[in-house]
């Protein structure tokens, strides 16, 4: 597959906050690529720098195989912070104001996008009438003005009610379905398991991984353990044959083993003869949380 975006050691500084460390990582044509990290990993220092909002110290990138070329611009839309709409115009009005400033599109790719968004029938109402998900898809719509290949959201799920991030979900892979190629930095692992194909993680600068999902999920077995005294859980889990990590999060002990060599009913006894009696014990799939915080622990 075809890279849109190639980054190369891309390395920021702010006075002495290294914001971002040598990164590297190929985006590929149609993928919906999710950058991911914890706050202040360098996120949106990544996608400022690819907008060119910002100027990285060092390294470069290039979009569709053209160093930095202005063009190359106007095949890319983004949503980095929420745009200041007029909250007394309707949604129409308020992209024909995006439309002048920006330039981008024609007329007609107002209702286009409006229908992708699926605003058209609160078109013609006031900005100010809006819920945070309608408001958040008429961005991801002055996105679109234009019809532009690639999309680069930032958070595109923040404050958003369950609802409002299962209409962003749909329209996220409603987008990458037309073939777009969807670039989105997010701290919600959940979510971005969902739609995204592709993953770098990100901590404190550093990319800790980056390629396809079912990749950087390589394959292992995951059983997840809880007892009610979870420290002295975790001392006799240390000593588990074949047990090649131990991860805690939120009261459940995440435990690794080779793929195919873990044995629920050898766990429990295990950690019964040892004095801790289980309260949960469950074979995973390893998620991408699982992954992002054994990464991000380390
Ligand atoms: P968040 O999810 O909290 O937005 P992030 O992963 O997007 O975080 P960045 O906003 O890129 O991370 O910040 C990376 C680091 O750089 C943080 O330590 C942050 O405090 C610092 N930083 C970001 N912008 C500036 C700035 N303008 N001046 C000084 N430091 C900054």
């Amino acid at each position: 597959m075809q890279s849109v975006l190639s980054i190369d050691n891309i390395s920021k500084r702010y006075g002495r906050i290294q914001a971002l460390k040598n990164v590297s990582f190929e985006v590929p044509e149609g993928c919906v690529f999710g950058i991911l990290g914890p706050n202040g990993s360098g996120k949106t220092t990544m996608l400022g720098t690819l907008l060119n909002v910002l100027k990285s110290d060092s390294g470069s990138f290039s979009w569709f195989g053209q160093a930095n070329k202005d063009s190359n611009r106007k095949r890319i839309g983004s949503l980095l912070e929420t745009p200041n709409f007029y909250h007394y115009l309707s949604a129409v009005d308020n992209l024909k104001v995006t439309q002048a400033i920006s330039g981008r599109g024609k007329r007609s790719d107002i209702d286009e996008a409006l229908e992708t968004v699926k605003l058209t029938e609160r078109k013609k109402s006031k900005f100010k009438t809006y819920s945070l998900g309608m408001k958040q898809r008429l961005a991801i719509g002055a996105a679109l003005l234009g019809n532009p290949e690639v999309l680069v959201l930032d958070e595109p799920t923040n404050g958003l009610d369950p609802v409002g991030i299962l209409e962003m979900r749909e329209l996220i892979k409603h987008l990458a379905k037309q073939g777009k190629t969807i670039i989105i930095a997010s701290h919600l692992l959940d979510e971005v398991e969902k739609v995204c194909t592709h993953v770098a993680i990100l901590k404190k600068g550093e990319l800790l991984t980056a390629g396809a999902v079912d990749e950087v999920l390589v394959n292992e077995d995951i059983v997840e353990i809880s007892a009610s005294d979870i420290s002295k859980l975790q001392q006799v889990v240390a000593n588990i044959p074949g047990c090649l990590s131990a991860v805690l999060t939120d009261k459940l002990l995440h435990l690794k083993f080779a793929l195919g060599t873990s044995n629920l009913e050898a766990i429990n006894q295990y950690c019964f003869n040892n004095g801790v009696v289980l309260n949960q014990l469950t074979a995973r799939k390893k998620s991408l949380e699982t992954k992002f915080f054994e990464l991000t622990n380390n």
